[in-house]
């Protein structure tokens, strides 16, 4: 298939856009003049093909009705990892039987809800914990950073199939919105259903549990396994319990599960007016060309003192949001609706810590071995543990975020008022440059300063920044073969997605998931 890319004005592409077949589109902000570049299928006299010419490579899921399967799967968690492993399995004529700790996505509409309006978190049913995961009440931005491609495209046709919009298939900063993720979710719950999954929700996989699925995939107990229909033992257990299920990594490390530190990354989440945001990314654009190309996003990245110190998950048009999923702490988030239309653009500031960081620079100041011990596979964990505790402490309860403008961060100044802000619950003022740890409070600082240098006014108090963005990667890896995809310790165990330390976000996780699944089936081949 003949394709070509145009550089456009705005206005011409999003005519072009109407008309041709589009299968990459990207915006270039560099230049003061906003270009959009399209790339559109040709004849091979180079002309444009019409928008309804068929998407080359697309192919429709193929899902098999595994009612009577002889092989099954289990599979812990519901989140994009767990359910695109679920639909490949089915896919490949296996029987998936996922365990959800968390609700079904309507029920956990309501606690959402309730969580919002600060009357207190479900720890079971959450932004972090349900059907879809921590994926459905997100932005739902679908690119990775990662350079694994693999059956990326993949990921988008799917999420397409269940209700994305053309656009997934084309956009190079694909997005879907927290307002239409439930149903793309649900969807993808009926078809597992309809094909002969099994789904559990509200049901938490302990000590009990786990030890019984790992039994019967590798032998039947008392002779008969009855988690599989057709009596033979499960051909796997698939791990995607995400990168929150802090209890359920102290049950895996007890059954000897092997578990290893990691590098991950905590910080803030800052905030500023999205007019503003527009303002220094597109040189002062007018409502018309916002219209066209939607809110201006950004992506930053500095190093300071040996760390990285960068943007994450940038939201334009968006909301915090309270994403903790344990009493007694504070975690914020951001996530957005399809049309990021809110007056406001978050987004995570975060600064890289290595495992070394944690014996260096102990919260509360004091060095001391035993607090987080190098050996400890956990330590990274219970630092993440103690950070929301104490911005926990340094809100308000339930759900009151800790907030400074962002300039009186960098100065280190209380601030005697907050701006309006997103963050449903609502914010208390708080010193963050006095609690934070040093090595992220003082390398937040000068990457702000950094980031300022670059466009100017993005360090302003008319920003706020509130505490703590500290679920932005998983704190820990469970090692598998590379060539089994098998946990090291636990044979037919598959860590997968976020939680194994595997994928970061929702494409990767989801892919993970696909190559998990397809590994499993090649031993049903
Ligand atoms: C507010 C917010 C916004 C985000 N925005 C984006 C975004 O725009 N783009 C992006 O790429 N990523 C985003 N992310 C991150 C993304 O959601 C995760 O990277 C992704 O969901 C990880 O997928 P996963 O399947 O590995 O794990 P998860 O989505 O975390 O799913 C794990 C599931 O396992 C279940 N579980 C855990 N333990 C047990 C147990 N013991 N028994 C039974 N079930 C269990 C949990 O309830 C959960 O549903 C966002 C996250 C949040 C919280």
């Amino acid at each position: 298939m003949n394709q070509t890319t145009l550089i456009l004005s705005p206005e011409k592409a999003y005519d072009a856009e109407q008309r041709y077949r589009v299968v990459k589109r990207s915006i270039d902000a560099r230049q003061k003049q906003l270009k959009v570049h399209l790339t559109v299928l040709t004849d091979e006299h180079g002309a444009p093909l019409p928008k309804d010419a068929p998407i080359p490579l697309y192919e429709p899921p193929h899902f098999q009705d595994v009612h009577n399967a002889e092989h099954s799967v289990a599979i812990i968690g519901a989140g994009p990892a767990g359910l695109f492993a679920a639909l490949t399995l089915i896919e490949h004529g296996i029987r998936p039987i996922i365990y959800e700790r968390g609700k079904e996505v309507a029920e956990r509409k309501k606690d959402i809800a309730t969580l919002n309006r600060n009357l207190g978190l479900n720890a079971e049913s959450n932004y972090c914990f349900g059907e879809g995961g921590a994926g459905t009440f997100s932005d739902g931005k679908l690119f990775s950073r990662s350079k694994k491609r693999g059956n990326m495209q993949r990921v988008m046709e799917l999420f397409h199939h269940f209700g994305g919009d053309d656009r997934l298939l084309y956009e190079a900063h694909a997005h879907i919105g927290s307002d239409k993720l439930p149903t793309i979710i649900r969807r993808m719950r009926e078809c597992i259903l309809e094909h002969g999954g099994e789904i559990h929700f509200s049901t938490y996989v302990d000590e009990q549990l786990f030890r019984s699925l790992i039994a019967n995939s590798q032998y039947p107990i008392g002779g008969t396994p009855s988690n599989s229909p057709s009596g033979r033992p499960l051909l796997g257990v698939i791990l995607a319990i995400g990168h929150s299920a802090h209890d359920t990594y102290h049950m895996l490390h007890a059954n000897g599960v092997a578990l290893a530190t990691k590098g991950f990354a905590m910080g803030v989440r800052a905030e500023h007016p999205q007019a503003l945001i527009n303002k220094l990314m597109y040189h002062d654009p007018s409502p018309e060309l916002i219209r066209l190309v939607g809110n201006a996003s950004y992506s930053l990245v500095t190093q300071v003192q040996g760390r990285g110190v960068y943007s994450f998950c940038m939201c334009p048009g968006g909301h915090i949001v309270p994403a903790g999923s344990a009493l007694n702490s504070c975690v914020v988030n951001g996530m957005s609706a399809s049309h990021r239309n809110s007056p406001y653009a978050n987004s995570g500031m975060v600064v890289e810590i290595r495992p070394e960081d944690l014996l260096q620079y102990p919260i509360g100041g004091t060095p001391s071995n035993s607090q987080y011990p190098q050996a400890d596979p956990l330590a990274g964990l219970r630092f993440q543990q103690e950070l929301e505790r104490l911005a926990f402490e340094h809100g308000s309860a339930p759900s009151l975020a800790p907030a400074q403008r962002m300039r009186d961060f960098v100065e280190g100044k209380a601030s005697k008022t907050l701006p309006s802000c997103s963050y449903l619950p609502g914010t208390v003022s708080s010193r963050l440059d006095q609690w934070l740890p040093e090595h992220i409070g003082k390398r937040l600082q000068q990457g702000f300063r950094d980031f300022d240098r670059k466009y100017r006014g993005f360090l302003t108090n008319e920003a706020v920044i509130l505490g703590v963005e500290s679920r932005s990667s998983s704190a820990v890896r469970l090692p598998r073969d590379p060539e089994t995809l098998q946990s090291i310790s636990t044979p037919h165990l598959y860590p997968c997605g976020e939680g194994a330390g595997y994928a970061g976000g929702i494409t990767s996780s989801a892919l993970d998931g696909i190559n998990v699944a397809l590994k499993i089936a090649e031993q049903k081949d």
